[in-house]
């Protein structure tokens, strides 16, 4: 099966962001990606983003850390479940060199399908046999227990069913955390709520350098030129904004390279301050 992978060093960690793959968005979507851009607005960002109006594939990139002690990745993925597009992982783990038995943790850092659902397979089997997979214990509550899916929306319902059964089928190996714990020496979580009520991010640190890992918190390098404009699904919009805008600082403060789940592949790079706000440098 095909696979990208993209390795690079934080300190003494090997990092490699892996390709799940990606997800087509059409022209219907795409707008809710943008909400409070004007028309013009986004089109005018997208031209500069050498961006299609009408179209773009979404990637999804989960991120190995190997700190030589532990084997440590930053979600799971869709897996084969969620997407037919997606499901790339393993074979993009293999290529790095590593089977599904040497992941020892999983940082969930949300609860939606393409960060979850590659813990299991189609027979709902665990597909990381050895690993302890982390979730804050609000999120966790909040999928399992508390979430209204029709209150979300008719077009939801299904999604949300497929998250409860994801995560029911990986409890066994689920350990809950609060926001801001650690998750290994030099990695710990950050709260990051609003695009879910507790969306976590990722710092990892050695050797005297910072990787912060945004997950949802921006899905595409405009996100971080426009920290106004966000996805129409984040729950608490301006908590979410909040959450960026705070990465946003830190990046540039600590010279951190960042991960961010979604932007194109391989996702890593820096936050330069531009003027009042920001833009991405992808890592050459
Ligand atoms: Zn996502």
């Amino acid at each position: 099966m095909e696979y990208r992978i993209h390795e690079f060093a934080v300190g003494d960690f090997k990092c490699v962001s892996i390709s799940d793959g990606t997800q087509p968005i059409d022209a219907e979507t795409l707008p809710t990606f943008f909400a409070g851009a004007s028309a013009v607005e986004l089109a005018g960002a997208l031209r500069a983003h050498n961006m299609a109006p009408d179209h773009f594939d979404l990637q999804c990139s989960p991120l190995l850390i190997d700190t030589g002690d532990q084997r440590i990745l930053i979600d799971s993925g869709g897996g084969s479940v969620f997407h037919s597009h997606l499901g790339k992982v393993i074979p993009g783990l293999a290529a790095a060199g590593y089977q599904p038995s040497d992941i020892d943790i999983i940082v969930l850092t949300h609860g939606h399908l393409d960060h979850i659902c590659g813990g299991v397979d189609a027979e709902g089997a665990l597909v990381f046999p050895r690993a302890r997979q982390l979730m804050a214990r609000g999120e966790w509550e909040y999928w399992t227990e508390e979430t209204d899916a029709r209150a979300m929306g008719d077009q939801f319902v299904e999604d949300v069913q497929f998250a409860q059964e994801c995560l029911r089928a990986m409890e066994s190996q689920v350990q809950l955390i609060e926001p801001g714990d650690e998750v290994a020496p030099g990695i710990h979580t950050i709260p990051t709520p609003g695009h879910t009520r507790d969306h976590i991010s990722v710092t990892v640190t050695s050797g005297g350098e910072r990787l912060l890992c945004v997950a949802d918190t921006m899905d595409l390098p405009i996100h971080i030129e426009q920290t106004s404009w966000h996805p129409a699904w984040d729950e608490m919009p301006e908590l979410a904004l909040e959450s960026r805008r705070m990465l946003l600082r830190r990046a540039v403060e600590e010279k951190a390279l960042i991960h961010a789940f979604h932007f194109p592949f391989p996702g890593v790079g820096y936050v330069r301050a531009d003027g009042d706000g920001w833009r991405f440098e992808p890592l050459k």
